[in-house]
């Protein structure tokens, strides 16, 4: 089946409050003129929705990674639902999506769900979710530029994977890329890919909010193109992976999808590609979501334990969990319009609670981030009280590689981490340089 091109030209944008009023596509805004609101990539859905559901499955899983060129995207393998507007010259790939579904069937076992996959968002090019995103935002600044928009570079307020994923897709469609930073609060993990990337790393004497009021002063003019998340763009990219882990899983929707919220904005995404897949793929709604967040920085989880009529913001404290230290989500309406769609509950966790998840994890073979982390402990809270059942089929959104962490997993299993109490933590034995110690050693291990 090829492509229904007469679905082509019908993307444009919209306020996500309703206000009525269509933008072009090809305008630079990020709020709705009428009420300030944030906007959403809309298009009418009536001539996809004329492809039967089978054909939508097959087309899907007729492209992959053993395909050649944009095929072997997982975010441009479903381009008429993306971007259908945009060609294969234009589109900026890095490999990102199709990232692997992995059963975890001891971990299940040991959380007390039914079954439990981690969907592998990680393994990416730059080690997060992010790239999803980014590589339709820069795919959208190139046809910006091709179309005389004088776009002269893309900025964004982060201190860590953001500013990795858009460094990294700028510098391969060629684009001016800014990171705004604070100075003082990035560890050289965070900072090393952009710079590697060669973007303009600006470390600022300010805190993440401080950049972010600059980031957004700065890109008033149209010249410089915003790439945080309140640029919808990025959404249509990370919708991708509710439609990846339902067609991974056969074109069958788990009960339960579980990821951490920090800004939210993949949770509103995960909510919209599970729209799409009950829409035009046929798959019957039953996906609940899990939304964990730490308890130093857990601004939904209140919103939700006061039925989402109030919308708080916090001062965020310290955690590991850093990409989640958001007291103020910029994503906060599109993230209630996910759960009252789909139903499901928020979490709030411990420093304690995080690292034991994790390190409970990493001792069966994963390799857990603070964040994933996080959702993993709101699983094991809502398995324990019941409202996710010992049937339950769950995917944990891993959101980044473990890697990129790694000073957080040092500290655990030193003892030293803030917080945590380290009860599986796993130091290394110095022994001396003999059989006889050696020996000793494994016999101690072995009693344990
Ligand atoms: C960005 C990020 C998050 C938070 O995602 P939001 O869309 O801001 O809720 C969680 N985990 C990791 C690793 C991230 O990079
Ligand atoms: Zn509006």
């Amino acid at each position: 089946m090829s492509a229904p091109t007469d679905a082509r030209g019908s993307t444009f944008l919209a306020c996500e409050s309703g206000c009525p009023g269509r933008i072009d596509a090809n305008e630079v805004r990020y709020r709705c003129p009428s009420c300030a609101g944030l906007l959403e990539v809309r298009r009418d859905l009536g001539p996809l929705a004329q492809i039967a559901a089978g054909e939508w499955r097959q087309l899907f899983d007729g492209r992959g990674p053993t395909r050649m060129g944009w095929d072997a995207s997982g975010v441009w393998s479903k381009r008429e639902w993306v971007l259908p507007e945009a060609t294969a010259g234009e589109a900026v790939s890095l490999g990102e999506g199709f990232s692997p579904l992995v059963p975890v069937p001891r971990l299940a076992r040991e959380i007390g769900v039914g079954e439990l996959w981690v969907k592998e968002c990680g393994v990416a090019h730059t080690g997060s979710f992010k790239d999803l995103g980014m590589s339709v935002l820069v795919t959208q600044v190139v046809r910006l530029r091709k179309a005389g928009v004088p776009v002269r570079a893309v900025a964004c307020a982060s201190t860590g994977d953001t500013s990795a994923a858009l460094a990294a897709y700028g510098a391969a469609a060629g684009l001016p890329v800014v990171v705004l930073l604070p100075k003082s609060k990035v560890s050289t993990a965070q900072l090393v890919q952009p710079l590697a990337h060669g973007a303009l790393v600006l470390a600022l004497q300010t805190d993440f909010d401080g950049c972010m009021r600059l980031v957004q002063q700065l890109s008033e003019d149209p010249a410089i193109y915003l790439a945080n998340s309140m640029n919808p763009w990025r959404l249509e990219g990370q919708k991708t992976v509710a439609v990846e882990i339902v067609q991974q899983l056969g074109w069958e929707a788990p009960d339960w999808i579980a990821l951490p919220g920090g800004n939210l904005g993949n949770t509103g995404a995960i909510g919209m590609g599970l729209a799409l897949v009950e829409k035009l793929a046929g798959v019957p709604r039953h996906t609940k979501l899990l939304v964990g967040q730490v308890e130093s920085a857990n601004p939904f989880f209140r919103s939700f334990g006061a039925g989402f009529r109030v919308r708080p913001t916090v001062v965020a404290g310290d955690t590991a969990a850093t990409a989640i230290r958001i007291g103020a989500p910029v994503s906060y309406g599109r993230a209630i319009r996910a759960l009252e769609r789909c139903g499901g509950i928020v979490t709030s966790a411990s420093e304690d609670a995080i690292a034991d998840a994790a390190a409970l994890a990493d001792g069966l073979g994963q390799y857990l981030c603070p964040q994933t982390a996080a959702a993993l402990e709101g699983v094991r809270q809502a398995a324990a009280a019941g409202r996710i059942g010992s049937k339950d089929r769950v995917v944990l959104v891993a959101t980044a590689h473990g890697l990129k962490f790694t000073e957080a997993k040092v500290r655990y299993h030193e003892g030293t981490l803030a917080g945590a109490d380290s009860r599986r933590a796993n130091a290394p034995v110095e022994v001396e340089a003999s059989l006889a110690a050696v020996r000793r050693a494994l016999k101690e291990r072995e009693r344990r």
